[in-house]
């Protein structure tokens, strides 16, 4: 069994983002600008933008952080996309959500410049993705694809499961396995015989939000698991979805969390900026 080294391989992407950022600025005259936006006091949501902002400082970006209160309207949210938006030095806009319950996420992101969307959230991006003509990944899934990849672990011709239909997670996940020509089943709240299915996995992804969820009774010997899972055990303390110390013998790789999924989300929304900064600017790799 070998442990997918999530802080590694993050590492070297970011460091690979910290030097085109370099070249870009030399060559250029451009540092690419990330806005983040984080409405009301969610705790796991400051986490995550601090998070953002530390990495946007590593790999030499400007980071503009937009804090609003609780009590946002609509109308007010929407000004402020509709700014940054047409704000130049501004490459990337992240609306982190969750958003508080009297707004409208799903008008939000629409309102986000397709070109802004570093999440890949809008209807045109998530269009693109379908059609595998995109400029942006989905930070979580790519950020997936990029551990397989730095382990050469194939997907072709693999069984691919994955639990969990998200927009953010599992449908583009699904997604970008069918891309590398994996065999892929989405499984979700309705999914009939869920651990016979999960045991004919080669490459099993749980994104499912219910912490140690994955037994090993539904991981096939050797497989390939991958834990998207942020969840809180019965302690309080950070676990994923899959119960990693019953289910790590039986699997060829697996990742761990923390240290699995989570710093690649970020490094890929990092490599994202970096390609706005360049499409905005039309500068070709
Ligand atoms: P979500 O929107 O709540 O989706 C959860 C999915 O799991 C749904 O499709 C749901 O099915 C399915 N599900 C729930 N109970 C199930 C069951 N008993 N059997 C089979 N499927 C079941 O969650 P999400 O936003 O995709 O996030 C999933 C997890 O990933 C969370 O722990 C989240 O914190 C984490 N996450 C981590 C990162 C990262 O960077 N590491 C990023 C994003 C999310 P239905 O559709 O039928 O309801």
């Amino acid at each position: 069994m070998q442990i997918i080294d999530g802080n590694k391989v993050s590492a070297q992407v970011k460091e690979e983002v910290r030097n085109q950022t370099l070249e870009l600025k030399e060559k250029h005259g451009i540092t690419p600008g990330l806005a983040v936006v984080i409405v009301g006091n969610d705790s796991a949501s400051r986490v995550y933008v601090n998070n953002k902002k530390k990495a946007c400082e590593a790999v030499g970006f400007n980071s503009e952080e937009y804090a609003l209160p609780e009590q946002t309207t609509q109308e007010e949210l929407l000004s402020l996309v509709k700014t940054l938006n047409e704000k130049s030095d501004i490459n990337g806009i992240l609306v982190q959500l969750p958003l508080p319950k009297h707004l409208d996420d799903k008008a939000v992101i629409e309102a986000i410049n397709p070109e802004k969307d570093v999440d890949a959230f809008h209807a045109v991006n998530v269009g693109k993705i379908m059609l595998g003509e995109y400029d942006f990944l989905p930070c979580t899934p790519a950020g997936v694809m990029e551990m397989l990849h730095s382990y050469d672990i194939p997907v072709s011709g693999k069984n691919c499961v994955v639990i969990g239909r998200s927009n953010i997670v599992g449908k583009p996940m699904a997604m970008l396995l069918l891309h590398e020509n994996g065999t892929v089943t989405i499984c979700h709240s309705r999914t009939k015989n869920l651990a016979e299915v999960c045991s004919q996995a080669d490459i099993l992804v749980a994104a499912v939000g219910k912490p140690k969820f994955v037994t090993a009774d539904m991981v096939k010997e050797g497989a390939v698991v991958i834990d998207v899972g942020m969840d809180r055990d019965e302690n309080g303390k950070l676990c994923g979805d899959v119960d990693f110390e019953n289910v790590k013998d039986k699997c060829s790789f697996i990742t761990p969390v923390p240290g699995g999924v989570g710093p690649m989300t970020i490094a890929t929304l990092m490599k994202n900026t970096l390609k706005a900064a360049k499409l905005q600017n039309n500068i070709s790799d």
